[in-house]
């Protein structure tokens, strides 16, 4: 993988150094996205907050590629799968703190929104309502400005702890995020989320538990969650909906191999039956050409395409 070293010398340096850590090698992409799509990443790690800082250090110093993810729920992973280390903060590194005084949340990048959203319910807490389906971790949402039922990050984050390329770890005002629609400015300056504190106000407990309920509600009416997929495929091009656009372009239910243009929402794209990352990407490509064909305009993926030769 590397300019100098195989796969497993990296793999084997690194279980000598990070003797505590957890690596796989070849570990199957597919069992950690949502759209259960993806080849092998060479080395896959899921370390805690504590073990993130020295392995990206030692990461960056010796130029071996990595990224990281979360929950793999906005994510298409080449068939091909990733080269160099694949770090997902997840259950290790999923703490959640709340400050029912200061009306605030601070939770670890790893801790799933759905999570976060129901501690910030049970202490009477409002602002997260709009989270809580949204099938993601903190640090994936914040990277993501991940938003829906009229909120999203950007409203309730106050900072970001963020670790950058250089192995410092700063606490990033939201202000400096530059947090758009599914847009941050972590897609132009990496820098990876530790952490996020957010800011919440007092509400009544009973009236969040209810609001929660009625997005679930909207979410299984509206959505197919019973297959796999990456939520929404594409962005909402100004003005229009994407979802809209591909129905009155004819695709609904268009076929590409095992993905399909979902009968119930024309938005997602789903793994109907042992779909490749290679149906899907042809799949989008033929959605795009068709909807622009008609209507003329283009539709850009918001789900993030990653891996070996996909770009
Ligand atoms: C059924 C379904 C419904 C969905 N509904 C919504 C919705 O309503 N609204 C919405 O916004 N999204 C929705 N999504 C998409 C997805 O859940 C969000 O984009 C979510 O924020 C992604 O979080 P994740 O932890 O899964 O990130 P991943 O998919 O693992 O990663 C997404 C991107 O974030 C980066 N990233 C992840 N963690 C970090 C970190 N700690 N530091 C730096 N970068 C990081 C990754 O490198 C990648 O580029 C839905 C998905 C599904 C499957």
């Amino acid at each position: 993988m590397h300019n100098i070293f195989s796969k497993e010398e990296v793999y084997n340096k690194l279980k000598q150094l990070f003797s505590e850590v957890e690596f796989l090698l070849d570990e199957p992409m597919k069992k950690h996205t949502t759209f259960r799509i993806g080849g092998p990443a060479d080395i896959y790690v899921e370390p805690s907050i504590s073990q993130m800082v020295p392995l990206l250090r030692y990461l960056n110093e010796n130029q071996i590629p990595y990224i990281v993810i979360g929950n793999g729920s906005n994510l298409l992973v080449s068939d091909e799968g990733i080269e160099g280390v694949v770090i997902s903060l997840g259950k290790k590194a999923s703490s959640i703190e709340v400050d029912k005084e200061d009306s605030c949340i601070y939770a670890e990048a790893g801790a799933m929104l759905s999570a976060v959203s129901s501690k910030a319910a049970g202490a009477g807490l409002t602002g997260l309502e709009f989270a809580s389906g949204i099938p993601g971790s903190v640090g994936g949402a914040v990277y993501m400005n991940a938003g829906a039922y009229g909120g999203e990050i950007k409203d309730v984050l106050e900072y970001a702890e963020i670790l950058d390329n250089s192995g410092q770890v700063k606490e990033v005002p939201v202000d400096e995020l530059d947090l758009s629609y599914r847009h941050s400015a972590l897609m132009a300056n990496p820098g990876f989320v530790l952490g996020a504190k957010l800011k919440l106000a007092p509400g009544n407990v009973d009236e969040i538990k209810a609001t929660i309920e009625d997005i679930k509600q909207k979410r299984i009416e509206k959505q197919p969650l019973n297959y796999p997929s990456a939520g929404s495929t594409f962005k909402r091009p100004e003005g229009y909906f994407a979802g809209k656009l591909i129905d009155d372009a004819g695709l609904r239910g268009y076929t590409v191999g095992g993905a399909q243009v979902s009968e119930k929402h024309c938005g997602f794209v789903i793994n109907k039956s042992e779909a490749t990352a290679a149906d899907v990407l042809q799949l989008m490509k033929d959605v795009d050409s068709k909807v622009y064909e008609k209507f003329g305009v283009h539709l850009s993926p918001e789900v993030r395409i990653i891996g070996r030769n996909v770009n």
